[in-house]
């Protein structure tokens, strides 16, 4: 952390140099008003104080102490501004890396701990380098400013001595650096844990009360907390360990210092004057070992969350390096004896896949649940390090070798799980294009039937949804999906189980559309429902990671298998529904 640290002080050589001079300027004139009043205790001791003596040291007195004050404030300002600064782009950092990671590194890190690391750590780092910089640079510029005075215009024996028990307490406290480190580290993870616990309730809430789970949740989440407390309890035992002892240190620092001065006195080699500076010079030195014990604290702290911060910074979510060949078109798909397995799993999931998808192609693939659908279309998306041994390739070249930007402008995915955001209807769609036109948008919602939804809604396209606005439905959610997808005309569109929450009729329309409107472009569909692949030109049926049942679908019914009980099973079922 600290070679960091240094590293960016050196790229800002202004603000750091000044706030040292500065910090210096204002050590030195720390000693000034104490100086003084020692001069002025001698004189009064002497009998020789006059008026024009007494204004002088309180002019002196008053201009030093507002010049401390103008020059605190211009350093301590300095710095801090340049803490915030320094947050500020390392949190872009960190956001630009966290929007190239991909899926893997998804896996491994839960959201309220990746929260934690783009909030608190990274404060505390800006804390480290600002308030532990400032802790650092004044209290060893008024440690040593206050140690010379002292030599200089009192006694070194004196001094020596008295700063003995301050070193013995400097030694205690690097004794607990290291216990200090780990409490922070457990400290820090029991609260980016229950962040997430608080996340994933907020989320799911309504199932929660569904299933009448609100109090189990209640004491985990008690427990949780308690968790958190046991560990700020240990903590706060050591912090609190510190200012005691420091006390103890301190008091025995000015009793060495004052039963020695007061023997240089009767030996007439100390004035009265000199001993009451000397006190107030020790409890100003043990104020700064203070300040100094503080930065150990401040640099745990510090360099726990540097350790976070730096895992993302260099986490590797396992996606081999992107090719750099420019992929302009989707020609062919072609997957030959492929087989994936992913990377925390100790079995493939998809096995040996031949399969060949030309352009203008609408591939329809169904299957039981878990049998590797989604599995198969990740391979395209990249998502996941692809299996070199096995052949996925692109217009007969090998996927990774392509440009992974290349490769996602040209495919449009529309996932099972819907993400919008709360934000209004247009940006959501306009999320697929962001130049799209108004009569565009008003296109795909028609291909998406969702016009007459729209119409209902009192903003139309303005119309603010997700959180801070209208609650819509699983089906308009997803229609609201497929119009993304649409917008951006892609070159290969992937709809990934995106209609299961729309009625079988609207599904077939909406379809439809899409056969119509794609016509000599590639369209996947992974779906539940056969009718919505009727149409497609082939389909496969997966079980258990394999390719069971390859064909059209006239030639799958012929072949009686999944494909043909499936279909009877869900005609069965529709003319049930439609008789109701
Ligand atoms: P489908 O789309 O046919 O429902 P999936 O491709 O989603 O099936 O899942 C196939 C299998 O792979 C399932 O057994 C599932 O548990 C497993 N699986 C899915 N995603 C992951 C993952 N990220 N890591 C490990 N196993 C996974």
């Amino acid at each position: 952390m600290l070679s960091i640290f240094w590293s960016y002080i050196k790229k800002h050589p202004y603000i750091y140099g000044i706030t040292t001079l500065f910090a210096l300027l204002s050590s030195a004139l720390a000693v000034v008003p104490n100086y003084l009043i020692q001069q002025f205790i001698d004189s009064m001791v002497n009998q020789n104080l006059t008026n024009e003596n007494l204004f002088f040291y309180l002019g002196i007195f008053l201009a030093a102490i507002v010049l401390i004050y103008l020059v605190d404030i211009t350093w301590v300002v300095l710095l801090f501004s340049q803490s915030y600064r320094y947050q500020n782009s390392l949190r872009s950092q960190l956001y630009r890396r966290l929007l190239q990671l991909r899926t893997p590194f998804y896996e491994r890190f839960r959201s309220g701990d990746l929260m934690t690391r783009m909030t608190s750590d990274i404060e505390f780092l800006g804390d480290t380098i600002g308030y532990g910089f400032m802790l650092i640079v004044s209290n060893i510029t008024w440690a040593l400013s206050i140690l010379i005075i002292m030599i200089l215009t009192i006694s070194w024996k004196v001094t020596l001595l008295s700063v003995l028990p301050l070193l013995f307490f400097a030694w205690f406290v690097f004794k607990l650096w290291k216990k200090v480190d780990v409490l922070y580290e457990a400290n820090r993870d029991a609260v980016a844990t229950l962040s997430n616990e608080v996340l994933e309730v907020v989320d799911g809430v309504r199932v929660m009360r569904a299933y009448g789970k609100k109090e189990l949740e209640q004491q985990q989440f008690k427990k949780r907390t308690s968790q958190v407390l046991e560990k700020a309890n240990q903590l706060v035992l050591y912090n609190g360990a510190v200012g005691p002892i420091a006390k103890l240190f301190t008091g025995l620092s000015m009793a060495l210092g004052l039963v020695y001065s007061a023997y240089l006195i009767g030996q007439g080699q100390m004035t009265v004057g000199e001993l009451i500076s000397f006190q107030i010079y020790l409890g100003m030195l043990s104020g700064s070992i203070w300040g100094l014990s503080d930065i150990v604290l401040v640099y745990q702290q510090g360099n726990v969350s540097f350790r976070k911060v730096e895992e993302i910074l260099e986490a590797d979510d396992l996606v081999e390096t992107s090719g750099n060949q420019p992929l302009t078109g989707i020609e062919s798909i072609s997957f030959q004896d492929y087989s994936f397995q992913y990377p925390t799993s100790d079995t493939p999931t998809i096995e040996k896949i031949n399969l060949e998808i030309k352009q203008g192609e609408t591939l329809g693939i169904v299957g039981p649940t878990g049998s590797g659908k989604t599995t198969l279309i990740r391979q395209l998306l990249r998502q996941y390090p692809v299996n070199p041994t096995g052949g996925l390739a692109i217009n007969d070249q090998p996927i990774q070798q392509y440009h992974i930007a290349d490769l996602e402008k040209l495919i449009g995915y529309v996932p099972q799980e819907h993400i919008l955001f709360s934000k209004n209807v247009a940006y959501n769609i306009r999320f697929g294009k962001t130049q799209a036109t108004e009569q565009e948008i008003h296109d795909v919602v028609a291909f998406a039937d969702f016009t007459k939804d729209l119409n209902r809604m009192t903003r139309g396209l303005d119309t603010l949804i997700g959180e801070k606005g209208v609650s819509i439905s699983g089906g308009q959610k997803q229609r609201i999906a497929i119009a993304r997808g649409l917008i951006r005309e892609p070159e290969l569109l992937i709809l990934d189980d995106s209609l299961s929450a729309v009625d079988a009729k609207t599904e077939q329309v909406i379809i439809q559309n899409i056969q119509d409107i794609r016509q000599g472009q590639t369209t996947i569909i992974i779906t539940h429902r056969l009718s919505a692949v009727a149409k497609a030109h082939k389909v496969i049926v997966m079980d258990q990671g394999k390719i069971a049942e390859y064909g059209t679908p006239e030639a799958l019914l012929a072949q009686k298998g999944w494909y043909y009980e499936q279909h009877l099973k869900q005609q069965l079922e529709e003319n049930q529904h439609e008789n109701i």
